[in-house]
């Protein structure tokens, strides 16, 4: 039976590849992004994540098209890289605005249709950074450390309702967010990830799937971390 998904940030990189798995599927997925902008076959709805009113407008205009969400994927996040001496209150502001507090705004709209249906799915994209650190990444990694506390709070809320909430925390993956990176730092990234090589936003899209599929059902307040093993141990 096809499902009501909405993927944050499915306009492009790892939310597109997620967007296109549940369309493939055949489910109906909405995408949300600042531009509007969604990949053929969604509904495409324009989003500002940091703007609670867009947020709503967002929702309700989902709800209309395809009825209550049943599967959150909360995907859309921003990086403010720099020094913790260099980082300014609005680097660490926007970052957590859209990351965190942008995430707890989907959330909490998409619970409140998942109570009433008495299922849902609701799964946060992290980072590995978010539990490893990352120097220039002060900001980025509280953020997506944040999710973690997030979804185990929620899977306690919400587990009676038969609402599971997971994370996945995917490592070095090619996107517009990493082809910005240095050469230099692509390079010494790759030297410690296990299996040697960048992952693609097709492999983070896999993990999602699983995650919202009926046989994860008993999977609730999990990190699934994607990362070739460059974060294993924690
Ligand atoms: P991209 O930079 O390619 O895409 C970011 C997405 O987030 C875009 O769809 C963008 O929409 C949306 N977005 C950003 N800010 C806002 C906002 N204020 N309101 C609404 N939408 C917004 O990122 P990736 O695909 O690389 O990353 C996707 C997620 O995966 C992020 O949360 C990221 O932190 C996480 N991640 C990525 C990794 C990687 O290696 N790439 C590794 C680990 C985690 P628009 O196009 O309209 O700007």
């Amino acid at each position: 039976m096809s499902r009501s998904v909405l993927v944050t940030g499915g306009n492009r990189g790892i939310g597109r590849a997620i967007a296109e798995a549940f369309l493939k599927n055949g489910d109906n997925v909405a995408v949300t992004s600042r531009s509007g902008e969604a990949p053929d076959g969604a509904f495409a709805v324009a989003c500002e994540m940091t703007d609670p009113a867009s947020v709503e407008a967002a929702f309700a205009a989902v709800e209309e098209h395809q009825g209550a969400v049943e599967v959150l994927v909360a995907n859309a996040g921003i990086t403010r890289d720099t020094l913790v001496l260099r980082m300014s209150e609005e680097d660490w502001g926007e970052v957590i605005d859209t990351n965190l507090t942008g995430s707890f705004r989907v959330a909490k709209r998409a619970a409140k249709g998942m109570l009433r249906l008495k299922r849902g799915r609701i799964i946060f994209i992290s980072s590995v950074v978010g539990l490893l650190g990352s120097p220039g990444q002060v900001n980025y990694a509280a953020s997506k450390a944040g999710l973690v506390g997030m979804a185990r709070s929620l899977a306690r809320e919400l587990g009676s309702r038969s609402i599971t909430a997971n994370v996945v925390a995917p490592g070095f993956i090619e996107t517009d967010m990493t082809a910005v990176l240095p050469e230099e730092q692509q390079a010494a990234y790759k030297e410690q990830i296990p299996l040697g090589r960048m992952g693609s936003a097709e492999e983070v899209a896999d993990a999602v799937l699983w995650l919202a599929a009926e046989n994860a059902g008993y999977v609730t307040g999990a990190v699934i971390p994607v990362d070739g093993g460059l974060g294993m141990g924690h």
